[in-house]
């Protein structure tokens, strides 16, 4: 990847955006893009590539299940409720302006079934 590409994939779709799910208003994350509301941990279906918003089909992303661990980071799996295709995303708990809610990662983790195997 060319350092004019990199600029452009990293700057293309961190702008405020209000959350289709719950309505909150959401800041723009500094050093990476949000992907998904830091208050209800949804997200809309509009990425092909991380970041790029050419996904046309725009549904809601409901997030089902939690995976990771405590050092090495968690993420956060959505599946779009248009299309059913699932994807995992990095959580911005740490995020110095609006950090992903820890609750509501816990009241999925709870709700979502135990891994196989
Ligand atoms: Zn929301
Ligand atoms: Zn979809």
């Amino acid at each position: 990847m060319s350092e004019s590409e990199r600029k452009n994939f990293l700057g293309s779709g961190n702008d405020p955006f209000i959350c289709e799910n719950c309505g909150a208003d959401i800041a723009p994350l500094s050093g990476s893009f949000r992907n998904h509301c830091p208050e209800c941990l949804w997200s809309l279906h509009v990425d092909i590539v991380p970041g790029d918003r050419k996904n046309p089909c725009r549904g809601l992303m409901e997030p089902i299940r939690v995976e990771g661990a405590e050092g090495s980071g968690w993420y956060v799996v959505h599946r779009c409720v248009e299309c059913g295709e699932e994807s995992r995303n990095h959580c911005a708990l740490t995020a110095e302006v609006q950090p992903d809610s820890w609750e509501v990662l816990i009241e999925i983790s709870r709700s979502s079934p135990p891994p196989k195997g």
